[in-house]
């Protein structure tokens, strides 16, 4: 396969190098070179920040009112369905992907693209009655230039969770994909352009965290980072950040559990641990991760889990049968092996897989890890505690609701959790109990766009999605204009 070429979207085009190098873009199921990427200097990024603040303050996107904006978010989602079979293809090979899940996630893209269409001229301000001869009134304005920065694990999907709330605002926004990632990123940046959004409001830089981003953050122009990928990153950009007082929203890891009460539908819990735990290989902000089971059924349960682990299918992203593809980096495929190797010392009995997935031909040099079940896991357990990002699901009894909950909410994360019970009045109680942002009862991974994404705890701070995932992208200003010229000027003064 010919080797790409990728660099820094800005003004419309792309540039041929960003001063800083270029990276190699690999395709993890191969191991093989697949693109090499134009990284950005700080000067490169200083460039393509300047072009979105002109692009931002240009009369043509003065011009451009609110439907119109709806306008082009729907040309944009239009263009992501007629071109699925290219990104789909520039994403297969960039993460590893398989196809069919792929097919689901163009589906997913083009509606939260749509959802943000119809949103754009919804944005409504607020007008109160007060006392005092004084209308009140909020209204609501972009930021100017925004940074979309993004992980490698659904990089189209995370990009669509950025761009059209961002642009539905009214903002311009730079987006910087991951190093390991940057294929769908740039060919977004260019539908955006040809659904008609002017040259400048849709960039991309390209490079390192540490250098590219790290501009980017700092840039004294960009005034709203919204920011997916782990927690140490998350808390280093928000204290960059709070250098110069720029509004900040990030969703960051998690170490989301499924608890499974006795009177629980097994199958159906079994069915949804396996699919949430191993999906895209573990590499899922929301996968659970942890399956806590309430001990009079756990070893019913877990045998109806492993059967069902044990099937899974994982190879070829382009075989219509793959369930699971590779581990997206070699960074993180070592990073997992190192945690389920480890577990076994610290006490956990390995139930399904348990290691590197050997493959042969043209997939030996891919990043293969098993799915691994791993049983006899506790909290204090590292393979517990902390976020793996891949495919390693721990087992972990209890008994009765209080234990569960407060193993539940032992991590430090709390993105989402999910209960399964045939008594909805526990199901309620526990949505009260857990302290997480996302709570399934009966289900699990199931969202829509018009579905907020709050994370708590070391998972990040603001909203995803939803109409306040749009008001995320929005500056609020206060007006009071008074009527009365008899009324006191001043409160209480
Ligand atoms: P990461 O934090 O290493 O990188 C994320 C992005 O930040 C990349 O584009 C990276 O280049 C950039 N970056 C790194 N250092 C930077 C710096 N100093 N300044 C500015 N940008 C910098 O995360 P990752 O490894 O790409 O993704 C995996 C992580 O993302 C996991 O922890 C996962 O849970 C998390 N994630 C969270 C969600 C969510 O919605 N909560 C969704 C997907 C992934």
């Amino acid at each position: 396969m010919a080797v790409r070429h990728v660099g820094p979207f800005v003004d419309g085009r792309e540039l041929k190098e960003g001063g800083a190098g270029f990276a190699d873009v690999v395709n993890p199921a191969t191991g093989e070179l697949i693109a090499r990427q134009a990284c950005c200097d700080a000067a490169c990024v200083g460039q393509i920040v300047r072009s979105s603040e002109r692009a931002f303050h240009s009369p043509e996107w003065r011009r451009v009112g609110a439907a119109e904006r709806g306008k082009m978010l729907l040309k944009l989602a239009d263009l992501i369905e007629q071109r699925a079979e290219e990104l789909i293809e520039l994403e297969l090979i960039d993460v590893g992907k398989p196809i069919t899940q792929l097919r689901g996630e163009i589906a997913l893209t083009a509606s939260i693209v749509r959802f943000y269409a119809g949103a754009a001229d919804k944005i409504e301000g607020t007008v109160k009655s007060t006392e005092g001869g004084c209308f009140y009134l909020t209204t609501y304005e972009p930021y100017g230039v925004v940074a979309g920065i993004l992980p490698w694990n659904y990089p189209l999907v995370n990009a669509a969770l950025k761009v059209p709330p961002a642009i539905a605002a009214g903002n311009a926004i730079v987006l910087k994909p991951s190093v390991e990632t940057p294929l769908t990123t740039v060919a977004l940046a260019k539908l955006c352009l040809e659904a008609g959004m002017p040259k400048g409001i849709v960039n991309v830089v390209l490079g390192s965290g540490s250098s590219a981003g790290n501009a980017l953050v700092a840039h004294p122009a960009v005034r709203k980072i919204s920011f997916t990928g782990s927690t140490d990153v998350g808390r280093h950009i928000q204290k960059l950040a709070a250098d110069r007082m720029k509004m900040v929203n990030l969703e960051l890891g998690g170490k989301n559990a499924i608890i499974v009460f006795a009177d629980a539908d097994l199958e159906r819990a079994a069915q949804a641990a396996a699919l949430s735990a191993f999906v895209n290989c573990g590499q899922l902000c929301v996968a659970c991760s942890r399956v806590l089971v309430e001990d009079s059924v756990a070893d019913r349960f877990l045998e109806l889990l492993a059967a069902k682990v044990a099937k899974i299918r994982v190879g070829d992203p382009r075989d219509e049968k793959t369930l699971v593809g590779p581990m997206t980096t070699k960074g993180q495929y070592q990073t997992a092996l190192k945690y389920i190797e480890n577990a076994r010392g610290e006490g956990a009995r390995v139930l399904c897989g348990g290691g590197k997935l050997e493959m042969s031909g043209a997939l030996r040099n891919g990043f293969w890890l098993q799915p691994t079940l791993l049983a006899d896991v506790k909290p204090g357990m590292k393979v517990h505690d902390e976020e793996i990002f891949g495919p390693a699901l721990s087992a972990v009894r209890f008994s009765g609701e209080e234990e569960a909950v407060r193993i539940s909410n032992s991590v430090e994360y709390g993105l989402s959790g999910s209960v399964w019970t045939a008594n909805m009045e526990r199901g309620l109680r526990m949505i009260k109990a857990l302290d997480t942002g996302i709570i399934w009862v009966n289900t699990m991974l199931t969202g829509y766009p018009q579905i907020p994404v709050p994370p708590r705890k070391m998972s990040g701070t603001g909203v995803e999605l939803g109409m306040e995932g749009l008001l995320a992208y929005c500056k609020r200003k206060s007006a009071m204009i008074g009527y009365d010229d008899q009324a006191p000027v001043g409160w209480g003064l």
